[in-house]
């Protein structure tokens, strides 16, 4: 803390109080600075965690959570704006040393489900979603994304000095999807301005996983996660006596070849060796009577794609499939592709080569692993979508329990072994650093 050398030298006192003595000492390299930090802040960052596991909050309802964050990070010295996106938090420290701009990112909301853990700090909680009462709960684990990255936001600010640039700490609500008619996630903290005044040249985020053994890191460079679209086709026909289809259109056969046409997308149309997709009509509603052809069928569906390019010649293809057979007819389609999609999530190639050996040093060469493409998706990918981003994975799956036995992530069962929370720590603050430095080795 050689700043206190200087003037206000009351103010940086109290500072020096705050944060303890976190700059180097003799001999010291930053790196061994990060691991004792992250060692001796370990206990609180749990503590962060479990308090927020008692307390979940669902998407664009996380206040409480957004101001135990915007607190901590004002005390640190951060620059904070809150109610980005309703509740998020988007903070930037400038470090003591001149180099890039990073974002880092945490999701904050918990999901409807009720809590089936015997921990002291299981969720009691209740609140209403889709006019119904649920249990809440932090099953996905992005209570501890955000323990982690105010632990991360402390050890920035306390070797501050030696930051060769600036960190964009970005706590983002609503990932798990939005309340009926609501906006928000990842899409809405952009179009709010999260990656304006300073605009990132990276982006970084991690996710807790039951897929992986505590300890562990997974990664893939390129498609990570699904983009996930939905639709919805309206066949418009012609209402006629069951026994008289010739004096109406029947919209129930039309929308029938449209299902079986729009399988040929993927079958007959798309490169099956550059990446999977999949295309499910989920919902097919017409008529009312056994001797009634009705006006018009409806057809509601998901497409999930690895690929932006594949993603929009499917949606195309999609439209003009259903059109065509609609006309073929004599009936018409209409084709509405939904605003509430996430687009796939793609970890920047080159980025996620860059940041590997920083992963192998932080977990060990032995304990991080190349993972599969997951089929769930996570609007982490708007912001890779905007600069290069890598997303990773920590593993949490508890120690004392058979793999095969582990409750998956949005299990009522899902509980993660705290010990991975350090992982992910001294991976997301050696991942800054190595970024910030130029210096991944
Ligand atoms: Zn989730
Ligand atoms: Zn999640």
């Amino acid at each position: 803390m050689f700043r206190v050398a200087r003037a206000s030298q009351v103010v940086l006192l109290a500072v020096v109080a705050c944060l303890g003595t976190g700059s180097l000492s003799r001999g010291d390299t930053v790196r061994d600075a990060i691991e004792r930090e992250a060692k001796s802040i370990e206990a609180r960052m749990i503590a962060w965690r479990r308090d927020i596991h008692q307390n979940p909050e669902l998407g664009n309802r996380e206040v409480r959570t957004a101001a135990l964050v915007a607190e901590h990070l004002k005390r640190l010295g951060y620059e904070v704006r809150e109610k980005v996106a309703h509740t998020g938090v988007v903070a930037v420290l400038k470090g003591g040393k001149p180099g890039p701009v990073i974002a880092l990112r945490a999701d904050m909301d918990a999901l409807p489900v009720t809590e089936q853990v015997d921990l002291p700090f299981a969720s009691k909680v209740k609140a209403m979603w889709g006019g119904q009462m649920v249990g809440v709960m932090h099953a996905c684990g992005h209570d501890a994304h955000v323990a982690i990255l105010m632990a991360a936001a402390e050890i920035f600010a306390k070797l501050r000095d030696e930051l060769p640039g600036t960190v964009k700490l970005i706590f983002q609500p609503a990932e798990e999807g939005l309340p009926a008619g609501e906006e928000g996630g990842a899409r809405m903290m952009l179009k709010e301005g999260a990656f304006q005044n300073p605009r990132p040249e990276a982006v970084f985020g991690l996710h807790v996983s039951a897929v992986g053994r505590v300890g562990t890191i997974g990664y893939r460079a390129g498609a990570r996660s699904a983009g996930a679209d939905t639709f919805k086709i309206t066949v418009k026909g012609k209402q006629t006596h069951g026994a008289r289809p010739w004096a109406g259109v029947d919209p129930i056969v039309i929308a029938s070849q449209i299902v079986l046409g729009l399988q040929t997308i993927q079958s007959r149309q798309v490169d099956v060796t550059s990446d999977p997709s999949v295309l499910t009509v989920g919902i097919f509603k017409a008529g009312n009577r056994t001797n009634i052809i009705p006006d018009e069928a409806e057809l509601e569906g998901t497409l999930r794609t690895y690929n932006l390019q594949m993603r929009d010649f499917i949606k195309r293809r999609v439209k003009e499939t259903a059109e065509a057979i609609a006309r073929s007819g004599g009936g018409e389609a209409v084709v509405v592709w939904n605003d509430d999609y996430v687009i796939p999530l793609i970890n920047n190639v080159a980025l996620t080569q860059r940041m590997l050996p920083t992963l192998r040093r932080v977990a060990g060469s032995d304990k991080v692993f190349e993972m599969p493409r997951a089929a769930t998706y996570d609007d982490f990918s708007f912001f890779a979508q905007e600069v290069p981003g890598f997303y990773f994975n920590i593993g949490v799956a508890p120690a004392d329990v058979a793999p095969t036995m582990v409750a998956p992530n949005h299990s009522p069962r899902f509980r993660l072994d705290e010990t991975g929370l350090l992982t992910g720590l001294r991976a997301l603050v050696n991942v800054s650093f190595d970024y910030l430095s130029g210096n991944a080795k």
